[in-house]
């Protein structure tokens, strides 16, 4: 039996999170062999505990097998301390729980071709997988700040730094889910000026052997970032460190056009995992009952694929996600001018009756 645990968080989360659940207990009906429990993380903790991560709740997320999130943050959050402001409930289980592997997936459903900024032909059926290094690089390296120097000029600094062991995990992590999908890795790197991501490079050639199965590549990251608009089908899976990821998942995220469809993982070296949408809280729309709740539904998805080993029901789940855009249903966020709309509870129930 695996345990899940449900953190649906502030804003639309409890909304999206509620859907994605109903989806979980219908293939639990269906023999799933998961357990479900609730716990507290970002503002609305900070009400109930008076802190974005309580103790209790990480205890919780120690046990479980998988944590389910939906958003944190709000408006209202804005003027707390940065140790209390919900964002850091999120930094605090990433790191607690050593989620080093960040897997954003951009894909565009060829029903949402229209969304997407770009011409249909060149993301019509996108499918890519990005694996962003999270706990480390230069968003952690020390020696960091901002010093005065003997001139009295300011100086600001951060440090780049990988170990060997760190590349080598999210090296392994990135083939492992490439041997799950098309058996392509692209390194993305700047390994022509930056000595640590010549490191990268050469530890990614030498894991390789042992993933002969997988098709390695190497770009800089210019590059990347320019193949990416021009051509980003050429991509199957893209590895690369905490910033590169940072700024390359987002703008992979954006050729599909619409952020209330993705679905990310974080994961530990043992597949543990934290699964949650790309997106926010979303406060201007919290409450309405209109948020799109198919990210935190594919984000189920990913949970049983990666930290459960379960492909067959993911699959189920991301049909169902297929059917019902193929029925025409769409929350307000992925509808064309014009086009009738169903809100978040309507758009959970289809996918469920989808699931049959
Ligand atoms: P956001 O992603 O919440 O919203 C951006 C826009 O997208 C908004 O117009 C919103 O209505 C829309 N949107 C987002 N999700 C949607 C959905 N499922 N269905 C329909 N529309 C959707 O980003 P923001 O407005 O910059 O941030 C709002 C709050 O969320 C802030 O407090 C921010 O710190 C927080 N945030 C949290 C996370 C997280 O929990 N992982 C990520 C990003 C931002």
């Amino acid at each position: 039996m695996k345990k899940i645990l449900v953190l649906p968080g502030d804003g639309i989360g409890p909304e999206i999170v509620a859907e994605a659940v109903k989806v979980l207990e219908r293939l639990q009906a269906d023999g799933l062999d998961v357990e479900l429990e609730h716990g507290l993380v970002g503002g609305s903790a900070y009400d109930a505990k008076g802190h974005p991560l309580p103790e209790e709740t990480l205890v919780q997320a120690r046990a479980a097998d998988a944590i389910l999130l939906g958003a944190v943050g709000g408006p209202q959050y804005e003027t707390l301390e940065r140790p209390l402001r919900p964002e850091q409930g999120l930094l605090g289980l990433r790191s607690e729980l050593e989620l080093f592997s960040n897997l954003r997936p951009a894909i565009l459903y060829p029903q949402l071709a229209e969304a997407s900024t770009l011409k249909p032909e060149v993301v019509s059926g996108l499918d890519i997988m990005i694996v962003r290094e999270l706990t480390g690089g230069i968003y952690f390296g020390k020696p960091r700040g901002v010093r005065t120097l003997d001139n009295g000029e300011q100086e600001g600094f951060n440090t780049l730094v990988y170990r060997e062991s760190e590349i080598e995990r999210i090296g392994r992590s990135a083939f492992e889910i490439a041997q799950k999908r098309g058996r392509r890795l692209c390194s993305v790197d700047k390994a022509n000026v930056l000595e640590v991501t010549e490191l990268w490079r050469q530890v990614m050639l030498r894991i390789a052997k042992e993933y002969a199965d997988v098709e390695l590549t190497h770009m800089y990251v210019d590059n990347a970032a320019m193949q990416l608009v021009r051509a980003p089908k050429q991509f199957d899976v893209v590895v690369t460190s905490n910033m590169f990821g940072d700024i390359l998942s987002d703008a992979a995220a954006m050729l599909t056009g619409s952020i209330g469809m993705l679905p990310s993982a974080s994961l530990d070296a043992d597949g543990k995992g934290m699964y949650e949408p790309i997106h926010g809280s979303a406060p201007d729309i919290a409450g309405q009952g209109v948020a799109n709740p198919l990210a935190t539904i594919l984000s189920v998805a990913m949970m049983l694929r990666y930290s459960f080993g379960q492909s067959e029901p993911a699959d189920r789940i991301e049909s169902a996600v297929g059917r019902v855009l193929d029925q025409g249903l769409r929350t307000p966020d992925i509808a064309a001018e014009g086009q009738a709309t169903v809100g978040t509870v309507q758009m959970g129930d289809a996918v469920v009756a989808a699931l049959a």
